[in-house]
């Protein structure tokens, strides 16, 4: 769906750089004083938000349900305890120095999470989306990506070629277009004298050079182009230490006291003078709200909002998403099978399996053995983490053989459709359905962008929701 979102345009490939902060002096210059915001939800659109009021001083509250901070950001280490919707509990045997993210793990080099990276001092490295040395598994078969890419566009090329020079395409092409593109195929196919695909050094692989008809029933097209998109092309980056260096930073200039964990907002009424939000200690009032629940959980809390935009929010469609790490003693991947990082596409229902794009070479390595979307992860979802891991071991097997199951030292599952305060890895169809000011309620948060499950959406949502309230204070006081 989003695939087909991008190809007609609905898909962002840049973000807006021109945003202006508000600065204490737009107050104090004009003898204002700053408003109170209260803040629902800890995850990247809140404590943005946050992060971007208080640089003019507001007053901030930050209410957040869960009793971690950073919602879908999550990077999960050793001794971490996850829980979920239906009560299975796991606790990360991780090393000492290994981390999976749960959650987010790249990003895209025009995304205004890099802005934010470099304004909050958060290191990056490469994280190795595509590497043409990992897998396309299709039927049974494990074939380098590279091999795969060059079979594939050898044959195509061969049988364009062919069809012009046939004069199938005389209708379309001038002689001049016709030897152009011939010259464009013999390369881009690696074609030989005869215009023939004979193999070339593109290809990984020694062995015998698959026959179009094999080629073209490996039936995974996605797999040789999903890292041509303008979401996945390289380079792209990841955080040093973690996706959640990212909410370090934010916490840490926000400040933890305007934080209150745990506490979810039950009940938000704006009375047109100011916003009360209750919840199960007291009440917080204030002058504006920013609402950064998850749509679907929003709609279930009680508020002043009318009901036709309550019942839009509970209108979006629910993505299940789910994430297992495997903690190894041994790096085989890079030792065996010389893969440093990327991704291998399969036609199992593991989805992909990701190879870590740091500490190479080092002792031990955490692998990404399923990344899987919808009803694939719905299929996991349902299961215990025992059976989660089991499963995917041997579809894993299937890709790696039985190495796959040897110097695994330990393993922990993420359902996103089962997290409490999130139930959904993300919620799409919503934008330009719904508005994002209501009276004093503002809502933020990915799903309002055209960046959703992008970090960068949830933070530029917040800056809006920032820019409205501060045009607004301003005129207010
Ligand atoms: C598996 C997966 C992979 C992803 N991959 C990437 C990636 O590679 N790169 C990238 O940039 N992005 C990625 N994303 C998307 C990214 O995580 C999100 O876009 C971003 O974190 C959303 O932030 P948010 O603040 O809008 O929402 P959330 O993080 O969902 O925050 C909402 C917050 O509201 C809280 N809340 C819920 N109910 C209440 C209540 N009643 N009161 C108070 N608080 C409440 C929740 O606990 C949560 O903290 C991925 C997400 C997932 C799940």
């Amino acid at each position: 769906m989003l695939a087909a979102m991008g190809a007609l345009g609905l898909v962002p490939s840049s973000q807006s750089t021109t945003y202006t902060a508000p600065q204490p002096g737009d107050f104090t210059l004009t003898g204002r004083s700053p408003k109170r915001v209260v803040i629902l939800g800890a995850g990247i659109a809140g404590l943005a938000a946050a992060y971007e009021l208080l640089k003019a001083g507001y007053d901030v509250t930050i209410l957040e349900a869960a009793k971690k901070v950073g919602g879908r950001n999550l990077t999960i280490r050793g001794g971490d305890e996850i829980t979920e919707i239906g009560g299975a509990t796991q606790r990360a045997a991780f090393r000492e120095g290994t981390y999976f993210n749960a959650g987010p793990a790249r990003i895209a080099q025009w995304m205004l999470t890099m802005d934010y990276c470099r304004e909050l001092g958060v290191p990056l490295e490469i994280f190795v989306n595509s590497n043409a040395d990992a897998y396309v598994h299709t039927s049974g078969k494990s074939i380098r990506l590279r091999t795969a890419r060059a079979d594939t566009q050898g044959h195509l090329s061969e049988l364009l070629a062919k069809a012009a020079n046939q004069g199938a395409l005389d209708a379309d092409l001038t002689a001049d277009d016709k030897t152009n593109l011939l010259d464009l195929l013999r390369e881009f196919g690696q074609l030989g004298e005869q215009l023939t695909y004979e193999g070339g050094e593109r290809r990984a692989d020694p062995g015998a050079i698959p026959s179009v008809g094999e080629v073209l029933g490996y039936r995974i097209p996605y797999a040789l182009t999903w890292d041509l998109a303008h979401d996945q092309a390289m380079p792209m980056f990841q955080p040093v230490g973690g996706m959640d260096r990212i909410v370090d930073a934010l916490v840490a200039n926000v400040g933890r006291h305007r934080i209150r964990t745990g506490t979810p907002a039950t009940k938000i009424t704006d009375t047109g003078r100011e916003v009360v939000v209750e919840h199960r200690n007291g009440a917080v009032r204030a002058d504006y709200c920013v609402a950064t629940l998850p749509p679907h959980i929003l709609a279930r809390v009680p508020s002043s909002l009318p009901q036709e935009v309550v019942f839009r929010l509970g209108g979006g469609f629910l993505f299940a998403g789910g994430k297992l790490g495997l903690e190894y003693g041994r790096r085989w991947w890079e030792l065996d099978e010389k893969i440093y990082g990327g991704t291998s596409e399969t036609d199992l229902d593991i989805g992909r399996i990701w190879y870590p794009s740091h500490g190479f070479h080092e002792r031990r390595g955490l692998l990404v053995g399923y990344y899987n979307l919808a009803d694939q992860a719905a299929a996991y979802d349902a299961l215990s983490p025992a059976a989660r891991l089991e499963r995917a071991l041997r579809a894993g097997e299937q890709v790696h053989g039985p190495r796959y199951r040897k110097d695994l030292l330990s393993s922990v599952s993420m359902s996103w459709a089962n997290r409490p305060h999130v139930e959904a890895m993300m919620n799409v169809g919503l934008q330009n359905v719904v508005e994002q000011t209501h009276g004093r309620i503002y809502l933020a948060g990915d799903w309002l962008t055209g960046l959703v499950a992008w970090q960068a959406g949830a933070f530029e949502s917040a800056r809006k929701a920032v820019l409205s309230i501060h045009e607004r204070a301003l005129k207010e006081n």
